[in-house]
């Protein structure tokens, strides 16, 4: 029998939530953002979801080659373009849209063998200071890429550097005054500017995190009231029990003694299945649907949880890791982390169920038109 840790993706949920993203951002555009892999969900798994998306946006060509071999004929956008002639060869077959950062990649897709043109997201570096033209040399590549022949459509795109705390305006004043007079459709809002900075949604919006019902901030309370629905469901069982005594410890580095009398469940999941080994004591857990707290270090393969305030607790109990009931980020946020990279870091060995996406009721349609 296998270890009883599972992981369950909700189709579902992601439609409900890029719906949310539509709302948020009505009159605009949605790439929907799939890179690692649909933040660790599954291309495959949640493509069904996206059929509202009007564009695809990821990194790994061999990601963008999967989502158009599942038969998405819209666009699909290589966030960080291309990296060789090879690639461009592969964008042109499959009708990529390329960001284009620097020079480099101007050149590369100046050589591009094709008579059907590439189009592009051209890239300002308006503040992050990853990729991108600074806004002064904006313009002049803008000329450049536009005498490009083998370049079509030329988009214009940035990225925020810390939309999640408020302040996105030192950022789009740089990206509007350089852009003034360029023609284009824009691109600027990540889930954060999508959920909180209406002034930045213009004609493409770019959301990840929020389609997998994740917090931008890294904060599961600053989206209580967005009505996202979580994506994953992380589930194990408690395998072994032990009752401790005051001033017994539990786990490596004896790092939780107990004060009074104190059952404990030993659930099969650690660090090794992407569970964060920096989830302190405290850290919200579900038992048989009763909320209670991760106590002592996470192991590799399992971890302690105190079973005080679910007293019928036993071997075979479900526990809630994340999921609908404890958010993703509860968990994040006393690790010191984002749930997105929680997300992301699901490991391999954990087994994988999908639910199928039901057709979608007339209630909610109803409810994310409104
Ligand atoms: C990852 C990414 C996004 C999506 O960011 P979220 O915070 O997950 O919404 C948007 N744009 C670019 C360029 C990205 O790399």
């Amino acid at each position: 029998m296998p270890r009883p840790i599972a992981v369950r993706i909700h189709p579902d949920a992601i439609r409900h939530n890029l719906q949310i993203a539509k709302r948020s951002a009505q009159g605009a555009r949605v790439w929907a953002v799939v890179k690692a892999n649909a933040y660790g969900h599954g291309i495959e798994r949640i493509y069904c979801a996206l059929a509202a998306a009007d564009g695809i946006a990821l990194l790994d060509l061999d990601e963008a080659v999967r989502v158009r071999e599942l038969g998405w004929t819209g666009p699909i956008l290589l966030l960080e373009g291309v990296f060789d002639a090879a690639d461009v060869a592969t964008a042109v077959a499959h009708r990529l849209t390329v960001t284009v950062h620097g020079d480099d990649q101007l050149a590369l897709l100046a050589a591009a063998n094709t008579t059907r043109p590439i189009d592009i997201q051209l890239k300002m570096n308006s503040g992050m200071n990853r990729l991108g033209y600074r806004p002064d040399a904006y313009r002049a590549a803008w000329e450049r890429a536009r005498a490009v022949p083998t370049i079509g459509e030329i988009g214009l795109m940035t990225h925020f550097a810390n939309a999640d705390d408020g302040a996105i305006d030192w950022q789009l004043d740089r990206f509007d005054a350089a852009t003034q007079d360029i023609p284009g459709e824009r691109s600027l809002s990540n889930s954060a500017a999508v959920l909180w900075h209406p002034r930045a949604h213009r004609d493409w919006v770019r959301p990840g995190t929020i389609l997998y019902g994740a917090s931008p901030t890294g904060a599961a309370r600053h989206i209580e009231s967005v009505g996202l629905r979580a994506a994953m469901t992380f589930t194990s069982r408690i395998i072994g029990v032990q009752t401790l005594a005051p001033q017994e410890t539990v786990g490596y580095g004896r790092t939780y003694e107990v004060e009074q009398p104190m059952r404990i469940g030993v659930v099969a999941c650690g660090y090794a299945d992407g569970y964060p080994r920096h989830a302190p004591t405290g850290t919200p857990i579900m038992v048989d649907g009763v909320r209670t707290r991760v106590v002592g270090r996470v192991s590799m393969d399992m971890l302690t949880v105190d079973l005080t305030p679910c007293p019928a607790a036993n071997i075979g109990s479900t526990v809630e890791l994340w999921g609908e009931h404890i958010k993703v980020d509860e968990v994040a946020e006393p690790s010191g982390t984002i749930g997105y990279e929680l997300l992301c870091a699901v490991a391999r060995r954990v087994p994988v169920t999908i639910d199928t996406l039901t057709p979608q009721t007339r209630e909610e349609r109803e409810s994310v038109a409104a």
